[in-house]
Formats: structure tokens, C-alpha cells, sequence
């Protein structure tokens, strides 16, 4: 345990913002939020750049430091609120010279650095269309996002324009400029450089009046479930971004705010930039990947307050285990620690507690709500496996779905709303600041995703969730995961978060593959900690797969329980750390798996369920009957 005196008396010392759940909820109104920002001077409308860089700097405080960077080789560098105003106002005027119009699209593919920061908030100021790209991709999902949004200009490096985009310029004819970080020594033939364009443009950038209805974010879903989704957002979204920093990641004054998520990602635009930014507080900007010993020392040597990670990089923690250096080392400062992107399992929170001293507060939000919409309030006993409760000023209800998981409608075509405590569909009522617009070129798919009822339209997550009696909310399955075994309906995240409290699996993905008997069969692949199979089993994961079994059984019962569980090296996943259990499920049935082009590239080579793996290590549930029957 970690707890220390210090610790708790350093964080005992900050009152939550929110500190009365039922008390905000009531009292809360979208135009108090909007009031707490301050628009464009003159009335001339609401631009996020402004609220995050320019109103700080209007208002005295622009030697406030907004970034930290740190290299990946080391090397550490403070950037003010002042300096990055006048770089990306510096960056628009250079937009405006290039004669790039409001409304166009600015894709920016660039490793966690500060020529980054300029060019997403500039391009806000130039009221541009913003698409931040994670740059880890490779060539082809780099060609598509920028063909699928007409891209008018890319920033980037010269290293990634060489490597991923050159070969391709010919088939993007909308792109008329590739803008590269660096000096004009360094940029490669078709390109601009960075330097000499920030350096020739006139400082003072006037931001010209913007609605809070203009388009200013594009941001590719994580594909999951299919081929990603591109999501418009609009200027007015940073109401929602800010009222969220402070609420849900409880910002304050002085915080140093870590977001581990790149902001190729919604999480690291949204949470990675923009909303801290509004707080007027300290980021920290790690250029390197996760590296377990890496981040406990960023928690502690940095101060950090406020942490948002996911929970692929938990895994990956508790995963690496307890003698990693610097997890011992007293964190003061660290106040919250908060997560997005899947379920969150409690193992994961009790982790947290025991071994950060502090659990970590699960949220959930998507591409499309454009900020946190459900979360465990600093403030709220925590109920572990629980997403939280709405954010207030987010109206949720929960849709019938029927026994195949899909939407009940009324002849009329309504939805149907369940009261109290239910299992459906979660939706939004709509309208909230941060909603997406459009899905780009899809008008069909985005007009699907909504449905009236009750005198109101209904955002439609896609995401099935059961409300406890006292309005927490957990997460079950997204409606094209949900399986249907027995009579029973499952989501496989109930299946495997039984399976990762097995002290020998890491990671488990769990899916169904149809059955003629029983409809569908529930199936798992896990990851196996190797130092306990050692320990346990001498080395043998068939012994520990029997073990695993047993210990699904017991908890999930004969019927639940998955019939085969198989050991792979890693999991296949996105580029954004999400299991992609529809890849598990094709690969076993010899199904074509459909849109790869956000998979992991090193979970194509390892992740695959290796033909060995499946004939030694598989336990079918017959073995188990008849052989290690406990
Ligand atoms: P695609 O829409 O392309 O299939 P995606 O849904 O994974 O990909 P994102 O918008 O990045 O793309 O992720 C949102 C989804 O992530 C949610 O709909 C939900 O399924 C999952 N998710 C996010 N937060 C949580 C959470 N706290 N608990 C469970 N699931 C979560
Ligand atoms: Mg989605």
C-alpha cells in the first residue's frame, strides 16, 4: 500500500468542483456553462482556439505555462499560453497567405510535439476544419482520411510526408499544400516548411467571427465495429469540453493535467488539448509510447494532478507488474485518475487503489458525443465495473431492444423508454454543445443514429448498458456484440471481466461463434502473465487454461461460461488500444475480418491466434469435463 499522510492531506486540500451530485445536476443550465467562457471580443461569436489560448492571455494570464513537452530521448520543454497564442495565430496568417479559406479541411499527422499544438489550434483561428490523424498509421488509413476529407492541406513531418504520404500525392488531388515541421533545408520536393512560414507571417492574428455552429473538428471513429466513421464538430463544442474539465476531470487552478491519449484520437483533442486548455492549466505532452517505468516517473517528476489514461495502458500496468521502478514512489500531487474507451474492469480499479493510491474513476463518451457524457464524479462513492452517472445537463434513457439486441419501435416508429433500473440501449437526448453534426459523407447513417420518443429526439450510442436502482450506469455490450447463448443474452465484457480476475490472465477477448444448438457458443482467446504460469503450472498453459475454466464456470455458470478458451501472445486491437473481438471471431471461422485498416500493425503479426497455441493450449469444455474437473 502507498498511502501516506502526505498524500492524502495534499489531496484532501482540493474540494472536488463538484461536490453534490444530486445538488449540480438540478441546478445545472447549458447557458450558465456557455456564460463561463468568454466568445470572441466584440460578440463576435465563440472559437475554441480563442477560449483555450487567446481569452488567457487577454485576461493577464499569459505567462501562464500551457505545454510541457517531453522528448522522446529526454530533454523537456516549457511552452507558455502567450507563445502558443502567437505561434498558431502565426500559423493561420500563414493558412490565410496560402489562400486557405474558413470551412476547409487541415489534417494534421505529427508525433506528440509542439508544431502540432500550432498547427490544430491554428488552424481553428483560420476557422478551418481540423482533423487530427494519430501518426503511427500507416500509408493506406493516411490516404484514406485524407481523400474522405478533401483535405486541403496536411501537416506533418518530413520523415512521415517521405514514408507515408509521397508515394500517394498523385491520388490526392484536393491536397494543395503539405506543410512539413522544420527548417526548408529539411523539406522534402512538393512541401513547404514550417519555420520560414511561422517565421514570414504577421503576429496579432485577428480570429474573424465564427459561430459556435461552424464546423471546427473532424475525428475518425476508433473502428471497431467496422470501417471508421468520420464525425463533424462544431466551434460550440468547447462549452462541453470545458464544463467537463472541470467537472468530471475536476480542473483547477495550478493543475498539471496528463492525457495519455494522442490526439490522432477524440480523447487526446478533446481532453488532450482543448478542454484543459479553457482551464488555463499545465499539459503534459509525452512524445514517447507507454512505457510502464516511463509513467510512474512522469507521475511523480512532473507533478502531475490530474491523469487520463485508458484502459489498454491499465492492462498494460498491471501487466508489467509490481517491481517496475518508480511505483513506489510517492505521488502527492495526484489527485484523480480517470479512464475512456472500454470497459473498465473493477480488478482495474482496485489496482489503481492499491497500488497508485487512488482508484481510477471510469467515463464513458464516444467519437460522436464529442465529450465525457457518463462518469464517476470525483466527488461519488465509486461502485467498481460502473461507467457513473450522466454528466449534468445530459438527459440518458435507456431504449428496449428485443431478444436479437435490436431497437423495439412503436407502429409510430418511436423507441421505447425503460424506467428505473433496466438493461437497453443508452441514449442522449438530444441536443448537447459537443454533439456531432454529420457523419462525413454519410447523411443516411447519421440520420439512423437518431429516433424520437417522449416529445424528443434520442441520440442512439450503439452501446447496451444496465441502470442499477440508483442510476449508475454499466456497461454491457456494443448491440453488435451482444451474444445470444442459451436463451441467455451476454455481453462479452461480463465474460471477460471474470476471465482477467484469474491471476494468470492479463487480457481476455471474448466473442460468439454460431451454433446450431445453443444459437451461439461464447468463445475466449486470452494473454497469459508468464511469470504465473510458471509459477502455477510449471510452465504448462494447458494446465492453466483448465484452471481459467474452472474459475469461469464457477462465477459465470456452465451456460456462460466460454466453451473454449485459447492462449495467443497479444490481443488483435485498434490503433487506439480497443480489443477487436469481431477480429477474434472471423479469424476462428475463417471469415473475412472486414475493415483492418485501424488495426495495430505489431497485432497483426502476434495477435493472430497461432495455429500452435490453438492445438496445445486450447481447452475445449469436453477436456474439461472429462479431464481437471475441480
Ligand atoms: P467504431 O465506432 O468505429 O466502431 P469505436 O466505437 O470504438 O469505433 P470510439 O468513438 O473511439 O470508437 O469509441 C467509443 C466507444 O468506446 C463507445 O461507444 C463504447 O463502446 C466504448 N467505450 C468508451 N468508453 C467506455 C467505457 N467507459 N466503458 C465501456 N465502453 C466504453
Ligand atoms: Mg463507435
Amino acid at each position: 500500500m502507498h498511502h501516506t499522510t502526505d498524500q492524502t492531506v495534499a489531496r484532501a486540500t482540493v474540494a472536488p468542483n463538484l461536490v453534490d451530485y444530486e445538488a449540480a445536476r438540478t441546478a445545472f443550465d447549458w447557458a450558465d456553462a456557455r456564460a463561463l467562457l468568454a466568445g470572441l471580443p466584440d460578440g463576435a461569436g465563440c472559437n475554441i482556439a480563442w477560449e483555450a489560448l487567446d481569452r488567457h492571455v487577454a485576461e493577464g494570464r499569459g505567462g501562464q505555462v500551457a505545454l510541457r513537452l517531453l522528448g522522446r530521448a529526454g530533454g523537456r520543454r516549457e511552452v507558455t499560453y502567450a507563445e502558443l497564442a502567437e505561434q498558431s495565430g502565426r500559423f493561420a496568417a500563414g493558412l490565410e497567405q496560402l489562400q486557405v479559406a474558413a470551412g476547409e479541411v487541415v489534417v494534421v499527422v505529427c508525433g506528440r510535439q509542439l508544431d502540432l499544438f500550432v498547427a490544430v489550434l491554428g488552424a481553428l483561428k483560420r476557422r478551418c476544419v481540423v482533423c487530427p490523424v494519430f501518426s503511427a498509421f500507416g500509408p493506406e488509413p493516411i490516404a484514406t482520411r485524407l481523400q474522405l476529407s478533401s483535405a486541403a492541406v496536411l501537416v506533418t513531418t518530413p520523415d512521415l510526408y517521405r514514408r507515408k504520404v509521397a508515394e500517394r500525392r498523385g491520388d490526392l488531388p484536393a491536397l494543395r499544400h503539405v506543410i512539413v515541421t522544420g527548417d526548408a533545408a529539411t523539406a522534402p520536393d512538393g512541401t513547404l516548411a514550417l519555420d520560414p512560414l511561422l517565421a514570414g507571417a504577421p503576429a496579432g492574428y485577428r480570429i474573424a467571427p465564427t459561430s459556435a455552429d461552424d464546423p471546427a473538428l473532424l475525428h475518425f471513429t476508433s473502428g471497431t465495429t467496422g470501417t471508421p466513421k468520420g464525425a463533424v464538430h462544431v466551434h460550440g463544442a468547447v462549452v462541453a469540453h470545458h464544463v467537463t474539465a472541470r467537472l468530471v476531470l475536476d480542473l483547477h487552478d495550478g493543475d498539471v493535467v496528463w492525457c495519455t491519449a494522442d490526439p490522432g484520437w477524440v480523447t487526446g483533442t478533446s481532453y488532450g488539448i482543448i478542454g484543459p486548455l479553457t482551464c488555463g492549466v499545465t499539459l503534459v505532452v509525452d512524445e514517447a509510447e507507454i512505457d510502464p517505468a516511463r509513467w510512474y516517473a512522469i507521475l511523480a517528476d512532473e507533478a502531475v494532478d490530474v491523469w487520463y489514461t485508458a484502459p489498454t495502458a491499465i492492462r498494460m500496468l498491471m501487466r508489467a507488474g509490481t517491481d517496475v521502478p518508480g511505483l513506489d514512489r510517492p505521488r502527492p500531487h495526484l489527485r484523480l485518475a480517470c479512464s475512456v474507451g472500454e470497459p473498465l474492469a473493477p480488478d482495474a480499479v482496485e489496482w489503481g487503489e492499491r497500488h497508485l493510491g487512488l482508484p481510477f474513476h471510469d467515463t464513458w463518451w464516444q467519437t460522436e458525443t464529442g465529450g465525457i457524457m457518463v462518469a464517476n464524479f470525483r466527488s461519488m462513492p465509486i461502485r467498481p465495473g460502473s461507467m457513473g452517472r450522466p454528466l449534468p445537463g445530459i438527459e440518458v434513457a435507456l431504449v428496449a431492444c428485443d431478444d436479437e439486441g435490436d431497437l423495439v419501435r412503436t407502429p409510430a416508429g418511436e423507441v421505447v423508454l425503460l424506467d428505473g433500473a433496466a438493461q437497453g440501449m443508452l441514449a442522449l437526448r438530444t441536443p448537447w454543445p459537443s454533439m456531432f453534426r454529420s457523419y462525413l459523407g454519410a447523411p443516411d447513417r447519421y440520420a439512423a443514429c437518431f429516433a424520437p420518443a417522449a416529445g424528443a429526439t434520442w441520440y442512439l450510442s450503439g452501446d447496451v448498458v444496465r441502470r442499477d436502482r440508483d442510476g449508475y450506469l454499466w456497461f454491457v455490450a456494443r448491440a453488435d456484440d451482444v451474444i445470444k447463448t442459451s436463451g441467455h443474452l451476454i455481453g462479452p465484457f461480463e465474460v471477460e471481466r471474470v476471465l482477467v480476475e484469474h491471476e494468470a490472465v492479463a487480457e481476455a477477448g471474448v466473442y460468439a461463434v454460431p451454433d446450431p444448438v445453443a444459437g451461439a457458443l461464447v468463445h475466449a482467446v486470452v494473454v497469459l502473465t508468464t511469470d504465473t504460469v510458471e509459477r502455477l503450472a510449471g510452465g504448462d498453459p494447458g494446465e492453466v487454461l483448465r484452471s481459467v475454466m474452472a474459475h469461469a464456470r464457477r462465477h459465470l455458470g456452465a451456460s456462460v461460461a466460454p466453451r473454449q478458451i485459447l492462449v495467443a501472445d497479444d490481443l488483435p486491437k485498434t490503433r487506439s488500444g480497443k480489443i477487436l473481438r469481431r477480429v477474434l471471431r472471423a479469424r476462428e471461422l475463417g471469415l473475412p475480418v472486414g475493415d483492418l485498416s485501424t488495426l495495430e500493425t505489431g497485432a497483426v503479426q502476434t495477435g493472430a491466434v497461432q495455429t500452435g497455441a490453438v492445438q496445445s493450449g486450447a481447452v475445449q469444455s469436453g477436456a474439461v469435463e472429462t479431464g481437471a474437473r475441480p
